[in-house]
């Protein structure tokens, strides 16, 4: 695995969080009451009660954790589990899960991260939404997989939410260092990267490009992991494996654009803050940062903070890489 470019490692934070903004004020519709594509690029729609670009919990945890890492020169469980915690002191989290919500209370109470995580059943996608730019630190599945799952588990036990964590990172390092990315040969590496954790996850990861062209993906999507679908028309809940599968179907069927994953995805439906954030941050990781519209970069929240961030992740990453002589 080759090392990020600083495009690469700036595209994938301030491309998460303006997929985020770009989703979040369309979060649990129906994709018929999502504006089209070229809207949705066109600029920021409002987001009631907020300013224009503000991004939500998606892009607050994934800071919080790279805040961790830069801070401790490395991945240091404990301390990325107090990053995330410390936002819900001071609540700050805008639009926060109920797992993430309690595992952050838990913590606040006993100050303990191993037991914090949501117990085993809550499967919901609050680990994947903050596991891109974490991938992008590792240079081999051997050093990436184990320790993604424990900041996975930080908020969510449940060995579905643990493998999304992984898939999601997993993807984001494949997109930043591989040349050709072809859908067969990607869906399986993914695939083994959590088959250990959660077999489910795996197995439906690798059937996944079988659907590519066929009618019925969004149903397989929509409805995989689940007995009894929630709904009768596909919509993309919070569950961990819809979420994963959705995310990584859109960078596929939209495999050049920044622009069109990130739209393709917010207009599937349902948690769609959460599915621009991941694929913003998997299409940043693909095309950098140049790839972002500018004028959605201007007038995201924070965004020079991000960048800052961001340069200091990529520097941080090239230190590490340099003492362990990759
Ligand atoms: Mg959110």
């Amino acid at each position: 695995m080759n090392l990020p470019a600083k495009s690469i490692v700036l595209g994938t934070l301030l491309g998460g969080a303006v997929g985020d903004a770009i989703g979040a004020p369309f979060e649990g519709l129906w994709t018929d009451s999502i504006p089209s594509a070229d809207s949705l690029a066109a600029s920021f729609h409002e987001y009631h009660g907020y300013p224009n670009g503000q991004y939500t919990d998606d892009t607050q945890l994934t800071l919080a954790t790279i805040q961790s890492i830069i801070e401790q020169d490395d991945i240091i469980v404990a301390d990325v589990a107090r990053h995330i915690a410390e936002l819900w002191r001071h609540h700050s989290v805008i639009g926060p899960g109920g797992a993430c919500t309690q595992a952050a209370e838990r913590y606040l109470a006993t100050g303990d991260h191993r037991n914090m995580g949501a117990p085993v059943g809550q499967a919901g996608n609050g680990t994947a939404m903050r596991t891109a730019a974490l991938g992008l630190w590792f240079d081999s599945d051997e050093s990436l997989i184990p320790v993604v799952a424990e900041v996975s588990r930080i908020t969510h036990q449940d060995s579905r939410s643990v493998a999304g964590g992984i898939v999601i990172a997993m993807a984001a390092n494949l997109l930043s260092s591989d040349s050709d990315i072809v859908p067969h040969s990607f869906c399986r590496r993914l695939a083994d990267s959590c088959r250990d954790i959660n077999s489910e996850m795996a197995d439906l990861l690798q059937r996944l490009p079988n659907y590519l062209n066929d009618e019925g993906v969004m149903d397989f999507i929509a409805h995989a992991g689940q007995r009894t679908p929630e709904f009768d028309k596909p919509i993309i809940t919070p569950f961990i494996i819809p979420t994963v599968l959705a995310s990584i179907y859109s960078i596929l069927a939209q495999p050049d654009s920044w622009v069109g994953a990130v739209t393709f995805a917010v207009r599937l439906g349902g948690d769609v803050d959460t599915l621009g954030a991941i694929v913003g941050a998997l299409a940043g990781a693909r095309h950098g940062i140049d790839t972002i519209p500018q004028n959605l970069i201007d007038c995201l929240q924070d965004a020079r903070d991000i960048q800052v961030l961001a340069t200091r992740y990529h520097l941080a990453i090239h230190a590490q890489a340099g003492e362990s002589g990759r």
